[in-house]
């Protein structure tokens, strides 16, 4: 794939990284990359990704914005409260970038769609913010061969980790971390949460997925940063591959 003269300028910052050059920037428009919410999580991904230059954004969420959203979810506003989220997401990604295509889909996803969702992608995004939608996700990233970049936020704290298991078996899959759902998960409606953690951890996200994308850097994989942006803390622990895992384990 050739480079036209506007997308040279558009990504020129990033073309220059030795990293990535001409090649890697082709290898980006012509990826896919699925992401699950609109939220929190998936605005400042999805935002990133979109600028970037990744080709094709497939964004997957069934609910509406709301006001109350509007705190940490960046890619709304004011004037679309009560809109789908996904089309208001396409409008933003437009708005940054009509040079790639933003694919919606506006319908909760369920063991029965899930396949069809993760079809077209080379990579999935996990925005979510329940065990139940993370779960489904690994699963059906174990069966399609998929890398699974999962994150969490809660207050001033957020992890990131890739799960691999998909594409390599003597990798953890998500379920290594988490064999079961905690009996208490507080969540970001019932604890709170800081705006820019989200956007930090989203945007670790959007880094990751170029990463894996180009086959450079140190990736996640097998390992997780933990976030603690009230003290200034960061960690990077080894998630072991669980040989009971109830996903991947036997
Ligand atoms: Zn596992």
């Amino acid at each position: 794939m050739n480079l036209l003269e506007d997308q040279i300028e558009r990504y020129s910052r990033q073309i220059i990284l030795k990293d990535i050059g001409g090649v890697g920037q082709a290898t980006l428009l012509d990826s896919t990359v699925f992401i699950l919410g609109a939220g929190g999580l998936g605005s400042p991904a999805a935002l990133y990704l979109a600028a970037a230059g990744v080709g094709r954004l497939l964004i997957a969420d069934s609910d509406r914005v709301e006001l109350s959203n509007l705190q940490r979810q960046i890619l709304h506003t004011t004037s679309r409260v009560g809109e789908a989220k996904v089309l208001s997401a396409k409008k933003a990604l437009g708005d940054i970038n009509p040079d790639i295509e933003v694919i919606t889909i506006s319908e909760r996803i369920t063991q029965q769609n899930v396949a069809s969702m993760l079809d077209r992608c080379d990579l999935v995004l996990d925005g979510s913010d329940n065990f139940a939608t993370r779960y489904l996700l690994n699963e059906a990233c174990l069966k399609q061969k998929k890398m699974l970049i999962s994150a969490a936020v809660l207050g001033f704290e957020g992890q990131i980790a890739t799960f691999a298991h998909g594409v390599d078996p003597k990798a953890p899959c998500y379920r290594c971390l988490f064999p079961n759902p905690p009996q208490f998960a507080p969540t970001c409606s019932s604890a709170g949460v800081l705006g820019a953690v989200v956007g930090t951890v989203g945007t670790m996200q959007a880094a990751e997925a170029i990463k894996l994308l180009l086959g450079i850097g140190q990736n996640l994989i097998g390992s997780m940063l933990l976030i603690n942006a009230f003290d200034n803390i960061f960690h990077n622990i080894s998630i072991p591959k669980l040989q009971e895992c109830p996903t991947c384990g036997g």
